[in-house]
């Protein structure tokens, strides 16, 4: 009953609902033993999610505390200077801080997804060569039958000089995808969830390598320095992509 009257409510009632819960939560993690570098908040402990681990403040999880540590650490991302930067899909935890850093240089943009500021396919994107400094796009390439498409239009759209971070989950020993599964159950059987469309394995960077990236791989461990490994959990390697020569 509280659940289908929740579902009627207006957005205008929702949203500060959901403000007050997320406050709730906040407190009832109150500690100092964790600590997200996507907010800047330490927690007693992270929630659970599937089997992940969720900041109880901004919901970043290992994969978002790792790539916001990889931008940090790694590249030119926070150095002040004007960019232009392609965020596909956009993470609610990550989205407004970006685009809050980058400024007017920041595009989000989503094939469905009414909370990114534009809507487009991935395979053909509406933007000339070269415009782009930098591109980030995370867990979307596994949801698009011709990711290699996808990757070249990334590739065509980055400035020469450019990186682009594109992160797929690695689940299987090799890649693997089948056409002929096309079902929501049949693809949750094979693909590991509804609205996949393939399993990537290890070989993913042979992928983009043919697409013409140059890749550089990072595992949480090489990124983690002291206790971050234990603080922060971690998750995910990061893809590092440049343009090859
Ligand atoms: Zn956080």
């Amino acid at each position: 009953m509280m659940m289908r009257l929740a579902a009627r409510l207006p957005e205008i009632v929702k949203r500060p609902l959901r403000e007050m819960a997320r406050v709730g939560v906040s407190i009832a993690y109150t500690g100092t033993r964790l600590y997200c570098p996507v907010c800047g908040r330490t927690a007693r402990a992270f929630r659970v999610y599937r089997n992940m681990r969720r900041c109880p403040h901004c919901g970043s999880l290992g994969r978002h505390r790792m790539v916001w540590l990889l931008f940090e650490r790694r590249t030119d991302l926070f150095d002040g200077r004007a960019k232009r930067v392609l965020h596909v899909a956009p993470e609610p935890c990550l989205a407004d801080r970006l685009r809050s850093r980058i400024g007017e240089g920041y595009v989000s943009t989503d094939l469905m997804d009414a909370r990114a500021m534009e809507e487009m396919d991935i395979t053909d994107i509406q933007y000339p060569d070269g415009t782009f400094d930098v591109i980030y796009c995370s867990h979307v390439l596994e949801h698009v039958p011709d990711d290699r498409k996808a990757m070249r239009e990334f590739r065509r759209v980055l400035k020469d000089d450019g990186w682009a971070v594109l992160l797929v989950p690695i689940t299987a020993g090799e890649t693997f995808e089948d056409a002929s599964v096309v079902t929501p159950e049949d693809r949750l059987r094979v693909f590991g969830q509804e609205d996949h469309v393939r399993r990537y394995g290890p070989d993913y960077v042979d992928r983009l390598a043919e697409c013409g990236w140059a890749v550089e791989a990072t595992r949480p461990e090489e990124l983690a320095e002291g206790d971050d490994m234990e603080r922060m959990l971690l998750q995910g390697t990061m893809f590092m992509c440049r343009k090859k020569e």
